[in-house]
């Protein structure tokens, strides 16, 4: 098995925050992005921001949270992941914990998303976690196993760019996060869990690991073996915790594996 040396990816979800008036907090992120270049640092924000954020930035990547699965149609009020991509996106998160449980998405509908999405050009990053009964159950590898192969479509090419954030759905928000050898085996097992559908093609697929992320523990986050990389919810509002959580990803990827 060849292993792929990989750029740490930080990816900030402001979820349903930030006004136009945020656009400085955006270009402190994007500062950040140029100062630590050795990190890929992307954020995904509201629809309303996407543009006026994505004509400002020059170093960070811009991202939707969530696309429709048709390109065009009689959808009221929603988004396709080619809109997205025409206003300046490069990326939507998909299968969010947030929209699988609010929204009522099972993962036949985030595999058709992801399928759309990547059709447009967009990269996606499918979001998969385990609940707390799920965990409490001993069910959380098979659960997130299984959610991983029920949102992935069948054809992926290596042409489409992917990436997988495990969240588990009790760290989300809460300030509790697993323990460092329970990342672990969820990385590996979805490692596994991709080669096992994908083969070599897995290996240059990045995991990030997202839930209760913040600058004080980004860096040990980072040092748990497949972890290539963090998905920041709340910290991500604050460019100056956000920026130490690059800072963190950065300094990751100089240590000596
Ligand atoms: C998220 O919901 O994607 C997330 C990472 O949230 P938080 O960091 O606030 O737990």
């Amino acid at each position: 098995m060849t292993e792929t040396v990989k750029r740490p990816y930080v990816v900030g979800n402001w979820k349903m925050h930030g006004l136009l008036s945020s656009l400085p907090s955006i270009l402190d992120i994007d500062r950040a992005a140029a100062c630590y270049a050795g990190v890929d640092v992307a954020l995904a924000l509201p629809f309303t921001l996407i543009n006026p954020a994505a004509i400002t930035v020059e170093h960070a990547t811009i991202g939707g949270q969530n696309c429709h699965a048709a390109h065009e149609g009689a959808f009221t009020g929603d988004i396709s992941g080619r809109m997205l991509m025409d206003c300046g996106a490069r990326f939507v998160l998909l299968g969010h914990s947030e929209r699988r449980l609010g929204c009522g998405e099972d993962s036949a509908t985030v595999r058709a998303k992801m399928r759309a999405t990547l059709d447009d050009g967009l990269a996606a990053i499918l979001c998969v976690g385990e609940s707390a009964e799920q965990r409490d159950a001993g069910l959380a590898v098979t659960s997130v196993q299984e959610q991983l192969l029920a949102s992935l479509p069948e054809d992926l090419t290596p042409a489409d760019t992917i990436t997988i954030a495990y969240e588990p759905i009790w760290a989300i928000g809460s300030g509790s996060i697993p323990q460092p050898a329970e990342i672990a085996a969820m990385h590996g097992a979805i490692r596994q869990t991709l080669r096992n559908r994908l083969g070599q093609q897995a290996e240059t697929i990045r995991l990030l690991y997202g839930g209760s992320v913040h600058d004080g523990n980004a860096e040990a986050l980072l040092s748990i073996a497949d972890v290539d990389g963090l998905l920041v919810g709340n910290a991500s509002l604050d460019p100056r915790r956000f920026r130490a959580v690059v800072r963190a990803a950065q300094q990751a990827s100089l240590q000596p594996s």
